[in-house]
């Protein structure tokens, strides 16, 4: 199948009489024949379902369709997208360990690793970017674990070369882990370009209506955990009566290992419900990326030619710093995200924010309906003027999440509000 066709038709195949969209399964309980059976699930949980907190039909529909859209081994949804983050890390790192992440990622994924695993004993050291190979390697230490970056960086709006660092951290024996929330399967599929593991606000683009929030986190199953650095996967998990990962599970070994021994304990699952929501917005996912691309292009050379803007960032303009990265990996469009600085600062971005009618304000972004957010007032708010200076945020940014209208309604829009200041 194709990617349009996997989108609609992959996860859920109904037999003679079934229904034909994928039914929500609000049990959280399944029964069996006899107490063998149940005691077989507990021998290899992957046989059959055990309990609401390891796997729901649902769910599961929608965590095959996602794996068939990325070309993985296998998927595991979770809540949101920070606990796909969280565990994908967890998965391979413990108290003692080091990863390496590029610095320009999200901003909750930065607490996360910055302050909330360090309290749990694992070192984030984060690196540019764009930095030559020999500086990354220089930042590898003999306990890193992983390396993690973004495809298309929010809010900065980098592009990450994949292939780069795929060739870094396989060349120190760890795997490769992508945050590819922005451009989805659809603009971009890492695994394609070397990488080993992959996550996703399901919260974004992929629900696209902004009616669920969600995660999920999709294995490859290219990487060779025997190669001596991870032993919780070659040696008898004690929790699971002496399973060794990748002698039962194989290639699947890291994404069994997640859900056997992470999602048991952490608890993180999504409901059906949540899952059948985010299936409908599967089912347009290809239409509506390629509109989003469509729309964005416009109004980012509609921005550039505006006097009345300073600088304008979107990776799919030509002259951007990062356009030869799109162009390599994202090369049918660089989402509908686009960040541009108004000349007058703070005020003036706040007058003409406030004089949009259609965008709405809103914290979210990757909306079906077009939103605007003015760091400074809002993620970036407790820092003065010069603070904001220091902190690369300028106080005329604004990050516009161009959606679904017509085009020629979104650029009056903006126009009155430009006419406004
Ligand atoms: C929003 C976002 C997250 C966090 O996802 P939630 O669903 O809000 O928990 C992670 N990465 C990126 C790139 C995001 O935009």
């Amino acid at each position: 199948m194709k990617i349009e066709t996997k989108c609609l038709h992959a996860g859920y195949t109904p037999k003679n009489t079934e229904p034909r969209v994928v039914p929500i399964v609000q049990s959280t309980t399944y029964v069996y024949d006899s107490t063998d059976d149940v005691a077989a699930v507990f021998d290899d949980p992957t046989k059959s379902l055990i309990y609401s907190r390891f796997e729901n039909p649902t769910v599961m529909a929608v965590e095959e369709k996602i794996n068939a859209l990325e070309g993985g081994i296998g998927a595991m949804c979770t809540s949101s997208g920070q606990a796909a983050s969280l565990l994908s890390l967890l998965n391979i790192l413990k108290a003692g360990d080091s990863f390496i992440s590029a610095a320009t990622i999200y901003g909750g994924t930065i607490n996360l690793f910055a302050y909330t695993l360090k309290k749990l004993g694992i070192e984030c050291i984060f690196v540019d970017a764009d930095a030559s190979e020999e500086e990354i390697n220089a930042a590898f230490k003999s306990n890193t674990k992983a390396v993690f970056g973004e495809t298309l960086a929010n809010p900065a709006l980098t592009v990450f070369d994949i292939e780069k660092f795929a060739k870094i951290a396989h060349a120190h024996g760890v795997p490769l882990i992508i945050d590819n929330t922005f451009p989805t399967p659809i603009l971009c599929r890492p695994f394609e370009h070397g990488a080993d593991i992959i996550v996703h606000s399901t919260t974004k683009y992929m629900d696209g209506h902004a009616v669920q929030g969600g995660g999920v986190i999709v294995d490859s199953g290219n990487f060779d955990w025997t190669n001596g650095n991870f032993p919780e996967f070659t040696e008898p998990d004690e929790s699971y009566h002496g399973t060794i990962y990748t002698k039962t599970y194989g290639k699947a070994a890291y994404i069994i290992k997640a859900r056997m021994q992470l999602m048991r304990d952490f608890g993180c699952y999504p409901s059906a419900q949540s899952a059948f929501y985010l299936n409908l917005g599967l089912e347009t996912l290809h239409i509506r990326m390629k509109q989003y691309c469509e729309n964005a292009l416009t109004v980012a050379k509609f921005l550039e030619s505006n006097d009345k803007v300073e600088s304008v960032n979107y990776p799919g303009l030509p002259g951007n710093k990062y356009n030869e990265l799109a162009k390599k990996y994202l090369p049918d469009g660089t989402s509908g995200v686009i960040s541009f600085v108004i000349k007058g600062g703070r005020s003036t971005a706040v007058k003409f924010m406030d004089s949009l009618k259609l965008a709405s304000n809103e914290v979210h972004v990757a909306d079906i309906r077009t939103c605007v957010l003015h760091p400074a007032s809002a993620t970036h708010r407790q820092l003065t003027d010069e603070q904001l200076v220091a902190a690369g945020i300028n106080g005329g940014l604004i990050r516009l999440s161009v959606g679904l209208e017509n085009v020629e309604d979104i650029l009056d829009d903006l126009r009155e509000g430009f006419a406004a200041i």
